[in-house]
């Protein structure tokens, strides 16, 4: 054992002895990095693929080795898409920066498919791969993409309809998803005039910040007529099917284009409503964001649900309604100070 540090006896156990103090005493005073872990760890919490995707990065035998502030500059870095892509492109970083001659494997994915602008191309060592086969540009795992024929680099994250699935061979030898993203709103549901700008705008960031952590999500409903949520309330009551609301027409924010329902993408981007905590970080996202989430709500609770109606409560939508007969959506809209459409 002494040997490993080409010593021997008493000064080798003293040297071992000493290195346990000095990791001791890091431990005792924690780094601006450690502080900065544990800021994140606690604003991740209710997102745990995510936290595990911060201890994946903190655990890289190449993050320990940088200085204090090169970790906390990778944390930050982390935190703009704190996910497993991410991660894994800071360790790939973090190798490099520590041996500059080094081209990581982790810095790209090595399989996957990227849609952007209506063009999907297949991801091959980093390479995008357009359906003639040849090279049409470059991604990273940080989201980074670099078209051929676009002068400026962008972002897989900035646009929530960016379809996109990154991959990594595995030390098991098997491919495994770093992130998998479907198109969000690929209905077009946000862009329906019919939904208020604001609450289109509240909603994307939502759902843009979701997508940065991993969670594939998906608009499913928007504008609902007073007469289509009639036809709702009915279902369970009078009409077949489970009670699935309480609100009868003009007593919900869809009826009045402030309310939008989401679902998760399942792994072949279809909706589903999975059973798991993802749904409690998505209501903490959109109640940052100034919007309600039914989530919160006593009775029926309402995961999938947001919606905005700035100094009203969610029971007040009813109150809209003598407005809305008067002067449609947009005197709604004006009445809550929520401008035009
Ligand atoms: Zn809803």
């Amino acid at each position: 054992m002494d040997s490993v540090n080409g010593t021997s006896g008493t000064s080798g156990s003293s040297s071992a002895h000493d290195s346990q103090s000095a990791s001791l005493g890091a431990q005792s005073a924690p780094t601006a990095a450690d502080t900065r872990e544990q800021e994140l760890s606690d604003e991740l919490e209710n997102n745990p693929d995510a936290v595990a995707a911060l201890g994946a990065l903190t655990a890289n035998p190449s993050y320990a080795q940088l200085s204090v502030e090169q970790q906390v500059a990778a944390l930050d870095a982390f935190n703009a898409a704190p996910n497993l892509a991410t991660a894994t492109y800071l360790q790939g970083a973090a190798e490099q920066t520590l041996d500059p001659q080094a081209t990581p494997s982790a810095l790209t994915p090595d399989a996957g498919t990227l849609t952007l602008d209506g063009q999907t191309y297949s991801i091959r060592n980093g390479e995008l791969i357009g359906a003639d086969g040849q090279v049409a540009g470059s991604i990273r795992n940080d989201g980074q993409v670099q078209l051929n024929s676009d002068t400026a680099p962008r972002s897989v994250y900035d646009d929530i309809n960016t379809r996109v699935q990154m991959r990594e061979l595995g030390p098991d030898q098997q491919m495994h998803d770093l992130v998998n993203l479907h198109a969000a709103d690929p209905n077009g549901r946000l862009d329906n005039p019919s939904i208020n700008r604001e609450m289109a705008r509240l909603a994307t960031e939502t759902i843009s910040r979701a997508r940065r952590e991993a969670m594939d999500m998906r608009v499913v409903s928007d504008f609902r007529s007073v007469e289509e949520q009639n036809a709702l309330y009915a279902q369970g009551r009078t009409a077949p099917g489970r009670i699935v609301t309480n609100a009868t027409g003009g007593s919900s924010w869809h009826n009045y284009g402030l309310a939008v329902d989401v679902a998760f993408n399942n792994a072949n981007g279809q909706p589903s409503w999975p059973d798991n905590a993802h749904w409690d970080r998505y209501g903490e996202l959109a109640v940052a964001r100034s919007l309600e989430w039914g989530g919160n709500w006593r009775g029926i609770t309402d995961r999938p649900h947001i919606e905005y109606h700035p100094g009203l409560g969610a029971g007040e939508a009813r109150t809209m309604l003598p407005a809305y007969r008067q002067g449609g959506l947009p005197q709604v809209w004006n009445n809550l100070g929520l401008g035009g459409p």
